[in-house]
């Protein structure tokens, strides 16, 4: 942080909130814009906000050859990155909304002022479910689930190939661009599919793990074949994550 960050921080009084804001790296505190004197945090609409898109956890090629590398670039860096600056946009007239985590805003959509509820539930959705989607894979993905989840999935769905069948056939039945998942729902494991960047966290469940099923997600290198796409995808699953989710979740 710069001295003069820092001395701005200061001189706004020290307080939690500062100290909180000046954690955030995406949101940059300006004494003066355009010659006018501001005495708080300055939300230039689309640029910067409370959230930051995450950097990917791995290299761009990191998933290949299940997913190339310029999927990722793609989808990280546009797709995500716009989700990302939407958000922080849509908000930016919201002091109340940028206080709280974007969890938070879509486990209360119905509650965010009308005139920005479908920006919200469209990029705040889009935000959060990348955010879980990059790392719920991994380069040394693949394999059978670990931990809790093997347990829950075995006793929840009959074996882990049962399980990988409903979720495939989740993915495939979602008309047009959307989300498969794995939730808990009143604490059982439930597979169901979403529509466009709808979280589960909407509907009150927790989303252990999901995937994207947007043609942005595989087109590039699957094309049509969104069933093989499903089918390979299994390949870079990150289940010490999704385990980790999970015993999260059922705390
Ligand atoms: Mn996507």
């Amino acid at each position: 942080m710069s001295v003069d960050r820092r001395q701005f921080l200061f001189f706004l009084g020290a307080s939690a909130r500062a100290m909180a804001l000046s954690a955030v790296p995406g949101c940059t505190a300006t004494a003066t814009v355009a010659g006018n004197s501001r005495s708080k945090m300055e939300f230039v609409p689309g640029e910067n906000g409370p959230f930051e898109l995450p950097p990917l956890p791995y290299d761009y090629d990191a998933l290949e050859p299940y997913i190339d590398a310029e999927t990722m670039r793609f989808h990280h860096d546009k797709h995500h990155a716009g989700y990302t600056r939407n958000l922080n946009s849509a908000i930016s007239s919201y002091p109340e909304l940028q206080e709280k985590s974007a969890e938070e805003l879509l486990r209360n959509i119905e509650s965010i002022p009308e005139e920005i509820r479908k920006t919200v539930r469209q990029n705040g959705g889009g935000y959060v479910n990348h955010k879980m989607f990059w790392e719920i894979m991994s380069p040394d993905g693949g394999g059978v689930p670990t931990g809790a989840i093997a347990a829950a999935i075995d006793d929840r769905f009959g074996s882990f190939e049962a399980f990988k069948e409903e979720f495939e056939t989740a993915g495939k039945t979602r008309f047009g661009s959307g989300w498969a998942w794995l939730v808990l729902k009143d604490g059982n494991l439930e597979v169901i599919n979403t529509l466009n960047q709808n979280s589960p966290l909407m509907d009150g469940n927790y989303p252990i793990m999901g995937n994207d099923v947007w043609e942005h997600a595989y087109y590039l290198k699957y094309r049509n074949d969104r069933g093989e796409y499903l089918r390979q995808w299994w390949n870079v699953v990150n289940w010490e994550e999704i385990d980790r989710r999970y015993e999260m979740a059922i705390a």
